[in-house]
This record gives structure tokens, C-alpha cells and sequence, in this order.
């Protein structure tokens, strides 16, 4: 048996008939971009999200560029952000000629430590941007308080975190702009790229429509230069029929997160902590030990898959040498080397998930 980190078969074979007939709708119409699929999708996940607008986008890379261009962040502005993400996070940032700042992250939950971010405020920042790293909910509520003390704004990246209530309501809808990415590995994702973003300002919904449409508010008419960004129909169609499901797989994501923690625990190693403030969504189930190499190994051996998700912080990137060359965030590098996440995704079964626990069991115990 070879347990890869995510299979994406199985999910398509289970929907197979409601989505194939979805595409071939959207064939059949030849209605591609910006037709009657997105805006109903868009309708459906602002529902399902308790959100006033849901715009979609050409992938969550652009969702965060858009974002923040709509924000009106520009060159000299200061966007503080976690360096424990993926690098799309902190590229948006530079795409709008803004400078991230990278505090450091909380051991336990990987995202940014609240109590550090009020210290990296300077009269340059105009933004804070937390990621839902893993499908956990950063700690919103004192970050938002932050926000409204000082005038900043909030912008989530959700890009792991589709479907993730803190308290009870969605992240993403939270802070001025939630921003998610519809990537086929993503807790809802399409058959190619994706992404979405959401506000309750109208104002802002408005302009991320106009970004995302080559900054055309009417037809032929251009104020500003926008973008070729949008979500296609066929994507769109594909994301209604899985929206459907996505708290089914969400919960899913919970029962094998639930069953490792428990093995895990028992083995004495460091399962994932849940800090009780929302529901962890397990985009990527991921453990803390010393021993990483020794568990690859042995999964390896086992033909389970593994992955170091992330091996190097942000602020230790290349790209960010010259804006982070005296910035040391201890955690962060800490934590980097002893991240390792195991194979997690709707369909994977009790039973594999207890073989990746023997080889780990075997690793732990030689
Ligand atoms: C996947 C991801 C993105 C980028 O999304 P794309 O759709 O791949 O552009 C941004 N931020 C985080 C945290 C991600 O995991």
C-alpha cells in the first residue's frame, strides 16, 4: 500500500457523476469567463462563509494581491505577517511594492504570536496579515482589537483554512479582507488554479471587481490598470458541486487528525495543539519532533509519504535577504526543523493512517 500525501482521485471518482455533468453544462453553454457559474458560485460561498461579498480570482496568490491593492497598499507601507507560510503570503506583499515584516510565530498553534505583533507597529504599518496556517485559526479576536486601536487593517490569508470557524464565525470573515486559494490540494479546490475574496465592505468588493477585470468598471472604459484575474466558469461549476461537501471533508480532515494525535500521543511525540478558540481544519496534519529524519525513514520504508512544510522561514528566504538581514525569529527557525507533516485528506482511512503510526512507532522505538 503507498500512502501519497494527497490523493485527489479519489475525491473526483466519489463526485464523478455530479461533476462531470457540471462541466459539460459549462461546455454545452460555452459561457467560460465571468458567466452565470461564478457569480453563483460566488453567491453560494458568500452564503456558506456569512459573508456580504465573495469575489473570485485567478488563483490565492492574486486573491492576497488583489486584496491589498484594493486596501490602496503601496511602496513605504509596512505589512506585518508570519515568516512560518508559504511564500505567496509575503510575495503579494512585494507585489503591491509594500515591505513585510515577519514576527515570529507561537510554538503550539505555528501562527503569529499575537503578544509579539503590537511591538512591531511602527507609524509605517498599515496592515496586519495573518495566516491560518494549517487550517488553524490565528488568534483573531486580539488581533482585531489591535486593528481597531490603531487603524490597521486586517487582511486573512485562508488559504489552508476554507471552512474554519474562529469562535462562530468563518476566518476570512473577520478581519477588512479574507483571502482563499482554491488549489487542487486545498480543502476546497478545483481542477487547476483558483481563488476568492471576501469583505463586507462594498467598497472594496467593488474595487477587487475592477482589479480583477483590467481595471474596467465599464466595458472599454479603464480608470485604473487592473489585471487578467478572474475565476472561470469551469472552475467555478467544479467548486459548486465540492462546496456541498466541504464540511463532510473537513470533518473527515478532524477524525484522522484525531486518531494520529492519539497514536501520537501515546508514543510520546508532539501531535498538532488545537487552542480550543475554533475548529482546526487540518489542511496539513503536522507533528513536532527531533527525530524527523529517522520518521521519514522509517514512512518511507512503509510507502507513506512525508513533507517538511516549511524547511525555511521567510525571513531566512533569499528573496528577503536585504529586508530581513538582521531580523532573527527563533521560533520560527526552531520549529522548521522539527515540522513534519503526515499524508491527511478526506478519504484516507483509519487503517493507513494506523500504518503511518506503526512506522513512526518503529522509528521512535530504534
Ligand atoms: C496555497 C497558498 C497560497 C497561494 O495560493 P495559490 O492558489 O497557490 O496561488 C497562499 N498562502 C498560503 C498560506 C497557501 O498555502
Amino acid at each position: 500500500m503507498q500512502i501519497p500525501m494527497v490523493d485527489l482521485k479519489i475525491q473526483y471518482h466519489q463526485l464523478q457523476a455530479e461533476i462531470d455533468e457540471a462541466v459539460k453544462a459549462v461546455l454545452d453553454s460555452a459561457y467560460f469567463i465571468l458567466g452565470p457559474q461564478g457569480t453563483a458560485f460566488e453567491q453560494e460561498i458568500a452564503n456558506y462563509l456569512g459573508v456580504k461579498h465573495a469575489i473570485g480570482v485567478a488563483s490565492g496568490t492574486d486573491a492576497l494581491h488583489l486584496a491589498l491593492r484594493a486596501a490602496g497598499l503601496g511602496p513605504g507601507d509596512e505589512v506585518i505577517t508570519s515568516p512560518f507560510t508559504f511564500i505567496a503570503t509575503a510575495e503579494a506583499i512585494a507585489y503591491v511594492g509594500a515591505t513585510p515584516v515577519f514576527v515570529d510565530i507561537d510554538p503550539k498553534t505555528f501562527n503569529i504570536d499575537v503578544a509579539q505583533v503590537a511591538a512591531a507597529v511602527t507609524p509605517a504599518t498599515k496592515a496586519i496579515l495573518p495566516v491560518h496556517l494549517f487550517g488553524q485559526p490565528a488568534d483573531l479576536v486580539p488581533l482585531k482589537q489591535l486593528c481597531d486601536d490603531l487603524d490597521l487593517l486586517l487582511i486573512e490569508d485562508c488559504a489552508q483554512s476554507c471552512g474554519a470557524l474562529y469562535g462562530d464565525k468563518m476566518t476570512g470573515t473577520w478581519g477588512d479582507l479574507g483571502c482563499y486559494s482554491f488549489f487542487p490540494s486545498k480543502n476546497l479546490g478545483c481542477f487547476g488554479d483558483g481563488g476568492l475574496v471576501v469583505t463586507d465592505r462594498d467598497d472594496l468588493a467593488e474595487e477587487v471587481k475592477v482589479l480583477r477585470n483590467h481595471g474596467s468598471r465599464e466595458r472599454y472604459h479603464h480608470a485604473i490598470i487592473g489585471y487578467n484575474s478572474r475565476l472561470d466558469d469551469l472552475q467555478a461549476a467544479i467548486l459548486r458541486v465540492k462546496l456541498k461537501h466541504l464540511d463532510r471533508f473537513n470533518m473527515q480532515r478532524r477524525e484522522n487528525a484525531h486518531r494520529y494525535s492519539e497514536g501520537l500521543t501515546k508514543l510520546g511525540l508532539v501531535a498538532p495543539f488545537e487552542d480550543g478558540k475554533g475548529v482546526h481544519v487540518y489542511h496539513q496534519y503536522t507533528l513536532l519532533t527531533d527525530q524527523r529524519e529517522a520518521i521519514q525513514k522509517e514512512l518511507a520504508a512503509a510507502g507513506v509519504a512525508s513533507a517538511v512544510y516549511y524547511p525555511i522561514p521567510l525571513h531566512q528566504q533569499e528573496v528577503f535577504a536585504s529586508v530581513c538581514s538582521d531580523v532573527s525569529l527563533p521560533v520560527s527557525e526552531s520549529v522548521a526543523e522539527k515540522v513534519l507533516s503526515l499524508p491527511i485528506y478526506p478519504e484516507l482511512t483509519a487503517d493507513q493512517v494506523d500504518l503511518a503510526l506503526e512506522a513512526i512507532a518503529r522509528a521512535v522505538a530504534s
